[in-house]
């Protein structure tokens, strides 16, 4: 099945807006295993939007829009859509009960132009909004389909999901299933030299990577008749990952979204253990990405954003002589911070950061990106250097994300 992506607003043109749906929805059908050639971003212009979704019907089995789908004279996609598929537009009951019932669920008064928002496509399937007023639709003709959804990220996602999603499983009459093994500690290079022919050797389940800030994570996805069957090939394509890259691979996922944080706080819960934060150069980064977790109040009790030297030696008890002797960025101050931590808090795992993110103050001695971790629980203290690279930002989040896998290997009981 090949699927076509448009995206219709003369704000995206404009560079006003970021076309993030067109992100979103490339890569969920990537994952559906639905074949994508095109995307095309066009204005609100009636001639050239007709033009698209032509061209798109002529090589596409599906093409689907995103924006357009408002009230007012400027939303236009539908009406584009159905011509392009020569079908007539008429109002449509049950896409005119949902407008109706939103406006009244949300207290609002109705204006006639909403009811615009009911006319569909002859015979074109209506798909509810949960989130805004303008239902969408999958209009069907000689075996193609267009899908209109709204604009609105907020809106187009649960639609996507609750609606169409399950629309092209079907479609494609396949099941997929797919695994996550996420990476920490060995580049993209590395991981794919060491997968790279069960990349291109595997057909189903098919291996793909994907790469953020510092991680690395490997989709293994199978397609099949029913999703049970999936389960032993996902296992043995898992394995023959394991046995390249070993214990590289920190979490093993069903969701394409997983984190390093989920799964520290999640080893957390599963040892019964607490931890606390004191950070210098990520300003509170490892803490906000802890609370980010739904059920981190069970395990993070607190993280202090210790930026000062002063700072260091009030709130954590960071003797001054070590400060003036070693400077902040030391094992020594690194180490004081988690052990002053670990009295004051009453945690079972500290966790220290402080370092020189740049782009001034490094010096040839602790250049910029030199950072140093320090850890303390009740097995003792130990602190750590790392040597990171890039600009101010990337050398926080390198650092952050480091800091919460100590925390997780911590909570493991791994060695740091
Ligand atoms: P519309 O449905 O065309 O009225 O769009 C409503 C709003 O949705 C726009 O003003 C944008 O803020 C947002 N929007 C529309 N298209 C996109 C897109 N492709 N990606 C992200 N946001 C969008
Ligand atoms: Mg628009």
């Amino acid at each position: 099945m090949i699927a076509e992506i448009i995206a219709v607003g003369t704000e995206l043109l404009m560079g006003q807006v970021l076309n993030t749906n067109g992100q979103y929805l490339a890569r969920r059908l990537s994952e559906a295993g639905v074949t994508l050639h095109h995307q095309t971003t066009v204005g609100d212009n009636p001639q050239r939007l007709e033009e698209a979704v032509r061209q798109a019907l002529s090589r596409a089995d599906v093409v689907i829009t995103t924006g357009g789908l408002g009230p007012t004279a400027d939303d236009i996609t539908k009406e584009l859509c159905a011509r392009a598929l020569d079908l007539p537009m008429e109002p449509n009951a049950e896409a005119e009960a949902m407008v109706r019932g939103w406006f009244v669920k949300n207290g609002r008064p109705m204006t006639d132009n909403n009811l615009r928002q009911a006319v569909f496509p002859r015979g074109a399937r209506i798909l509810p909004n949960g989130y805004g007023t303008a239902p969408g639709c999958i209009a069907e003709k000689d075996g193609k389909a267009v899908i209109n959804l709204p604009g609105p990220p907020r809106e187009l996602i649960p639609m996507y999901e609750q609606s169409v999603a399950p629309y092209l499983a079907a479609r494609s009459g396949a099941h997929l299933v797919s695994r996550y093994l996420r990476i920490f500690g060995m580049g993209e290079s590395q991981v794919e030299s060491l997968t790279g022919d069960l990349m291109r050797e595997s057909v189903n389940p098919t291996l793909a990577p994907y790469c953020s800030t510092g991680e690395v994570q490997l989709r293994l996805t199978m397609r099949c008749r029913t999703p049970e069957e999936a389960a032993p090939h996902l296992d043995r394509l898992e394995a023959q990952v394991r046995q390249r890259l070993g214990d590289v691979i920190y979490a093993v996922t069903d969701r394409p979204d997983d984190s390093m944080e989920r799964a520290a706080v999640e080893a957390l819960r599963a040892a019964g253990k607490t931890v606390a934060t004191a950070e210098s150069c990520t300003g509170g980064l490892i803490a906000s990405r802890l609370v980010n977790v739904p059920g981190a109040s069970q395990v993070f009790l607190q993280g202090h954003v210790t930026y000062a030297n002063r700072a260091k030696e009030s709130v954590l008890g960071v003797r001054h002589e070590t400060l003036a002797g070693f400077g902040a960025v030391s094992r020594e101050t690194a180490l004081e911070m988690a052990e002053g931590l670990f009295e004051r808090s009453g945690a079972d795992i500290c966790l220290s950061v402080t370092g020189i993110a740049g782009p001034d103050g490094g010096t040839p001695d602790k250049p910029v990106g030199l950072v140093w971790l320090g850890l303390c629980t009740a097995r003792g203290a130990r602190a750590q250097a790392l040597h990171l690279t890039g600009n101010r930002e990337r050398i926080r989040t390198l650092a952050a994300l480091h800091g919460l896998h100590w925390i997780l290997r911590a909570a493991r009981g791994q060695d740091i």
